[in-house]
């Protein structure tokens, strides 16, 4: 199975990179913020406690977020692989995401980290918002996000590196550009 984790800050592009892989490697995607806008959206229990964390740009509890993902790819058992996008966020993520693949007998085939710098971002999820109707695309949530990001989830680089799995790519010109860098990463793991 191909494996991907599409890593990067909030508007780093992970959302537009991981159409064009699905589109090239026929892989499934697992975006574990569009889920949890499903239950929000679905008015569910889960819904209820997430709408919270995201509004204020916090992370949703690690528990919360690693039995939802269980759910989702007990629903993927025929897939060639998976994109995993918004996913693992955190260490605990990173090491229960290692557990539940090496469980179904595979594992993360390779970890994309966009790296965009910290203006681009900001002026990428501005311009998002006043299309996207995201609680959270506005400037004050977009600095926690960013905040949490380099607190919480930056870290996961390292966890990836000692995995051997980390491949840098730089998120920045023609998406199409990008996108060839991407598939060089990928290609040389198929
Ligand atoms: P995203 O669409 O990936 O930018 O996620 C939007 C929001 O959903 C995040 O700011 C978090 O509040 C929440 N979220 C999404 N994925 C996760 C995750 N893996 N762990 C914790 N919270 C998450």
């Amino acid at each position: 199975m191909l494996n991907i984790v599409i890593f990067g800050a909030p508007g780093s592009g992970k959302g537009t990179e991981s159409e064009l892989i699905i589109k090239e490697y026929g892989v499934d995607h697992i975006s574990t913020g569009d889920v949890l806008r499903s239950e929000i959206k679905n008015e569910t229990e889960l819904g209820k406690i997430a709408k919270d964390y995201i509004d204020k740009g916090q992370l949703v509890p690690d528990d919360l977020i690693v039995n939802m993902l269980a759910k989702v790819l007990d629903g993927k058992k025929n897939s060639k692989g998976v994109i995993f996008d918004g996913f693992p966020r955190t260490i605990p993520q990173a090491k229960a995401l290692k557990e539940m693949l090496n469980k179904r007998g595979t594992d993360v085939s390779v970890m994309l980290d966009l790296k965009v710098d910290e203006d681009e971002l900001i002026r990428r999820l501005l311009e998002r918002g006043k299309i996207s109707g995201r609680s959270d695309d506005n400037l004050d949530t977009i600095k926690s996000r960013l905040d949490v990001y380099y607190k919480q989830t930056a870290p996961l680089a390292d966890y990836y590196i000692s995995e051997g799995k980390h491949v840098a790519i730089k998120g920045v010109g023609a998406i199409e550009e990008i996108f060839g860098r991407v598939k060089d990463a990928i290609n040389a793991v198929k």
